[in-house]
């Protein structure tokens, strides 16, 4: 039976309470500071009108893996101070309609991108905030650059002055095996270190986006900054994640 907007609005309320005191526990857990994590909303394939029973709810920001769905959204809801995180891999020729509304962007794998979304960025007069996407599991189904061509690649990134570099991005594996997922994580925080040391003045490592509703505690563990939290939130999807992402599940 479909819910009434109330009966909506309390199951996101707790569901999102649920999702902040697991955080929290985490942090606890490994002497962190609750508030030194961020709580990024992940709203594929849930439906605007429900995105504004969520804002109520207390989201105020939201993160989208596709471009199109994500545009859509935020001229649907642009009566609503929502921040705008486009999280999912983006094509160059997209990148135009990115720098037109969105607020950050976690998936930065390649120069050419980062060429031509600055140059949108300065036809709008804006800035955004950008992370770089790892791919820490080596599976040929996700994005992001190849942990040994990270420093390379970073080593470019100040001639691009409208984009704010903050932080690395990374999916993990999806296993069932916590081991290789922390391993993925570890990972991360190792390169974390190593940038911090050896990255270009102006550009910021501090920020680590990782984890998701199967995985958001070890990330905590090991290190992240930002996790991303879909159905943990909204209920689980109508598809399997093999639809989001090829090869996987
Ligand atoms: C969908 C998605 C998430 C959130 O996944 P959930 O399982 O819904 O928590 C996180 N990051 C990216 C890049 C995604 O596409």
């Amino acid at each position: 039976m479909e819910l009434n907007e109330e009966q909506q609005l309390n199951e996101i309320k707790t569901n999102l309470e649920k999702v902040k005191k697991q955080i929290a526990e985490a942090c606890i857990r490994i002497g962190r500071e609750p508030s030194s994590v961020r709580l990024l909303p992940v709203t594929k394939t849930v439906p605007a009108e429900r995105l504004r029973i969520a804002y109520a709810a207390g989201c105020h920001e939201m993160g989208e893996n596709k471009i199109q769905e994500a545009r859509e959204k935020s001229e649907l809801l642009s009566d609503l101070n929502i921040r705008w995180a486009v999280i999912g891999h983006l094509q160059r020729n997209k990148a135009k309609y990115l720098a037109r509304f969105a607020n950050e962007f976690q998936a930065l794998d390649s120069l050419k991108l980062a060429e031509e979304l600055d140059k949108r960025l300065q036809n709008e007069g804006r800035a955004i905030d950008v992370y770089v996407q790892v791919n820490s599991s080596g599976e040929a189904s996700k994005f992001g650059l190849a942990p040994e061509n990270v420093r390379d690649f970073v080593m470019q990134l100040p001639s691009f002055s409208s984009l704010r570099i903050k932080g690395l991005m990374t999916l993990a594996i999806f296993s069932t095996d916590h081991d290789r997922v922390r391993a993925c994580f570890v990972r991360m925080r190792e390169i974390q270190t190593m940038l911090r040391q050896e990255a270009p003045d102006g550009l910021s490592f501090d920020e680590l986006s990782m984890g998701m509703s199967g995985d958001y505690e070890i990330a905590i563990e090991e290190g992240a900054t930002v996790v991303r939290v879909g159905q943990a939130i909204f209920g689980k999807r109508p598809l399997p994640d093999s639809h989001y992402w090829p090869g996987v599940g």
